[in-house]
């Protein structure tokens, strides 16, 4: 998965990236079950502002679950999970407010497949903020730019390339203006010559000094912007520690294990 990109290619400059002393998103004695499966078992995780986590693992191992509980694509039953001050429960005002707050991008983009580029970008912007139409056109087209694909803006998903529809994605997310960034595995459905394209996108948004969560196996990218990357297997968290630690001195068998068969 590694050889596909070079880290010292994609030009991230940490020192460049600062993390505040505030809380974007705590998780506090989490657990979820499907049904009688135990999918979350007592998740801890601190996440301050303009922090970037990357989170590997096993498939199943419960990365895409820990990530959709924070913006409430799924519900835990047991614990707490705050998100920029507001805690996540049944209050469905709040939940909004969270969302709009929380942007996220999958492994398959999601756009509207019926709806151009700018349409993709614009509809949550016009229909959940009430944005005036043209506003929302102005800024769909800054961030389309942003993720170097303007000229795509009248067309439609299907006449783009996978790398090109991930960056939609992105530029789709950010026009809703998030505080934080979840991304689940969003290179690993594209062609390999695809990925770094995505990546350099994410790298500059962790630039930018966006919080980040991203669940992924490419550790050239984990390297390069992580400050902390986390090893989840059978619900928990197993390991966590900043880039360098974490690739150069795993403290657990099963991490050593995971990384021997990605690396
Ligand atoms: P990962 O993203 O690490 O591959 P997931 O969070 O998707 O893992 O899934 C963790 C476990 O929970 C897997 O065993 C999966 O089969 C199970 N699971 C995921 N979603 C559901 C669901 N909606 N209902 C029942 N089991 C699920
Ligand atoms: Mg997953």
């Amino acid at each position: 998965i590694d050889n596909t990109i070079d880290a010292n290619e994609l030009h991230a400059d940490r020192s460049k990236m600062h993390v505040s002393k505030e809380v974007a998103v705590s998780l506090t004695g989490v657990n979820k079950w499907y049904g009688e499966f135990h999918v979350l078992k007592d998740v801890n995780l601190t996440v301050r502002k303009g922090e970037r986590i990357v989170i590997c693992g096993p498939s199943g191992s419960g990365k895409s679950t820990m990530i959709r509980c924070i913006n409430r694509l799924e519900e835990h039953q047991a614990g707490q999970i705050v998100v920029d001050g507001t805690e996540l429960t049944n209050d469905l005002k709040r939940i909004d407010e969270v969302r709009r707050e929380v942007g996220m991008v999958f492994q398959h983009f999601n756009l509207f497949p019926h709806l151009t580029i700018l349409e993709n970008c614009t509809l949550a912007p016009i229909w959940v903020k009430k944005m005036p139409k043209k506003d929302a056109e102005e800024i769909a087209m800054q961030y389309l730019k942003r993720v170097r694909i303007p000229e795509q803006a009248n067309k439609y998903p299907g006449q783009l390339s996978g790398g090109q529809q991930q960056r939609v994605a992105i530029a789709r997310s950010l026009c809703m203006n998030p505080k934080i960034m979840l991304f689940d595995e969003p290179t690993s459905a594209l062609d390999p010559e695809m990925v770094k394209e995505v990546l350099e996108v994410m790298i500059g948004l962790a630039e930018s000094g966006m919080t980040m969560l991203c669940v992924t196996h490419e550790m050239g990218f984990a390297r390069q912007v992580a400050n902390r990357v986390i090893f989840m297997d059978a619900g928990q968290i197993i390991e966590m520690n900043e880039p360098n630690e974490f690739f150069k001195n795993p403290q657990h068998e099963r991490t050593r294990l995971f990384l021997s068969q990605i690396l």
